[in-house]
């Protein structure tokens, strides 16, 4: 069993679309960054690559390349899956926490559970996504953006039961 912490942050742009977990959310603005920015998807990206000791989301998707702009970051999770399935492992389950004062988050706990979840190669019961508010301090408080933490625990498909 292997385990790793993922953490990103991204500055609301009221310009772009918010997209968190893979889920275009409508009512809240937008979030800055390079690709779709999408803060849940890249916390969960960097977990998955910090179990597999594999490096991190910049590493593997520089935001010096323009092939990244506007990227769909469900998809760059997909890709470092595939990655740590190379390595013989495969994602247990993923824990996620959304701090922000706004969107509301609960309506879009489900879309997101089954967005990521597609992506991770788990069932949705692997994957648990929480709201929470900063009870209005510093700069989540003062509405700048959106952080998220995640953790994910991987395994070894070599201890899986042989199914062939
Ligand atoms: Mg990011």
């Amino acid at each position: 069993m292997r385990v790793g912490i993922g953490y990103d942050s991204h500055r609301f742009d009221d310009g772009r679309p918010l997209v968190l977990g893979g889920v275009t959310i409508p009512d809240g603005p937008g979030l800055a960054g390079h690709s779709d920015a999408d803060a849940v998807a890249h916390a969960v990206t960097d977990a998955v690559l910090g179990a597999g000791a594999l490096g991190d989301i910049g590493r593997h998707f520089p935001d010096t390349d323009p092939a990244n702009e506007g990227a769909d970051s469900i998809e760059m999770l997909g890709a470092v899956v595939r990655r740590i399935q190379a390595e013989g492992l495969r994602v247990v389950n993923v824990d996620v926490s959304v701090i922000a004062e706004r969107p509301r988050i609960a309506p879009h706990v489900e879309g997101m559970r089954a967005r990521l979840a597609a992506a991770l190669g788990t069932e949705s019961s692997a994957v648990s996504v929480k709201g929470k508010t900063n009870e209005g301090m510093g700069w989540i408080g003062r509405d700048e953006g959106v952080a998220v933490i995640a953790v994910a625990s991987l395994a070894s498909t070599r201890d899986d039961p042989d199914t062939s």
